[in-house]
């Protein structure tokens, strides 16, 4: 079996050169597509230690929405500048861990679909039932040759497996750790979800992430991102977020905190920009004209930035005092589920 080679995963290999000894890299898994194989990496920086919080990046879960793999391919290839001199930078790195799975479905991302290499969408393939949900869009298991295909959720595809590796090694051990996965197509804004994806119960960190949500109203007034509960767009079958956030539940999680956001990139507003776009493979998902990708890849550092800090010095956020809890969690449920 031969290593495949395509443009992403190019750039991808030299910014894991580029970064040398100051990250830690791995190749988590490896995928046998048509006679060849397709690398998993994930990139660690930052402090190993287990007491340090943490903020994960992931990307091209689906193949399609590639730009969220290139965002993150752009941050990092920033971060390995930063790491030559900037020594605020650096003092942040000791004291929290930043981890990156740019690429989740390289599959994907190589043959431009939203499915991995079997047909399965990736984000309908946790054994998680929406409640009530009916519409092919949300999951179904139908045939691999349709869109939105579950597989097989009680034999979870490796690509799936692999996060799930990452994230249970990497975040839930961590005090206070955030998960941001992006994804592009949905509407004219930029979205942040939290879940729940499956049901409307409000999660068990609400009251956090009002108070989150809160923190970045009041220093980014004019930011850009809706914050809402995945449920608000859509509910779905299968959503790996929702059935990680659960497994970390389920677990004795002391205190700990675990938020798994979704950002999702309204590419709609691409489309309008320039309607041709519809007739390209890409065009939905990818904005195509160089310069409004190279506005989409700054656009969203303030976020990264912001989630850094605010996981660093959580004290206005996480954890709340019994008090702050309860007024914040009252306000989300006004604000959210009323
Ligand atoms: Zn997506």
């Amino acid at each position: 079996m031969t290593t495949i080679n395509f443009p992403e995963l190019e750039q991808l290999e030299r910014i894991i050169e580029q970064l040398g000894g100051r990250a830690h890299t791995e190749v988590i898994e490896r995928i046998a597509f048509k006679g060849q194989e397709f690398p998993i990496h994930c990139i660690t920086l930052g402090s190993d230690r287990p007491d340090v919080p943490v903020l994960a990046f992931f990307g091209g879960v689906h193949g399609l929405e590639k730009i969220g793999s290139e965002i993150i391919l752009s941050f990092l290839e920033t971060i390995s500048h930063l790491l030559d001199w900037d020594q605020e930078f650096l003092a942040r790195l000791e004291k929290s861990r930043l981890v990156f799975i740019p690429m989740v479905n390289p599959v994907g991302v190589y043959m431009g679909t939203r499915c991995n290499g079997n047909g399965v969408d990736l984000m309908r393939n946790a054994p998680i039932e929406g409640e009530g949900v009916t519409r092919i869009f949300s999951g179904h298991r139908i045939s691999s040759h349709l869109p939105w295909y579950r597989g097989d959720p009680l034999n979870m595809e490796k690509e799936a497996l692999a996060v799930c590796r990452i994230v249970d090694q990497q975040l839930f051990n961590a005090p206070l750790s955030i998960a941001l996965d992006l994804h592009s197509g949905f509407g004219l804004r930029d979205r942040l979800w939290f879940p729940y994806a499956s049901h409307k119960t409000p999660f068990a960190f609400l009251a956090e992430i009002y108070a989150l949500k809160t923190q970045l109203d009041r220093c980014y007034q004019h930011h850009i991102y809706k914050i809402e509960p995945t449920f608000q767009a859509y509910m779905i079958n299968g959503d790996l977020w929702d059935y990680l956030l659960d497994a970390f539940i389920q677990r004795d999680h002391n205190e700990r905190l675990f938020i798994p956001l979704t950002l999702e990139m309204g590419s709609w507003l691409w489309l309008r920009k320039s309607p041709l776009h519809l007739f390209s493979r890409h065009g939905y998902f990818h904005p195509l004209l160089p310069h409004r990708q190279q506005r989409i890849f700054r656009r969203h550092f303030t976020l990264f930035d912001f989630l850094h800090r605010s996981l660093l010095y959580p004290e206005k956020w996480a954890p709340l005092t019994p008090e702050q809890k309860k007024t914040n969690y009252q306000k989300a449920l006004a604000h959210w589920y009323e």
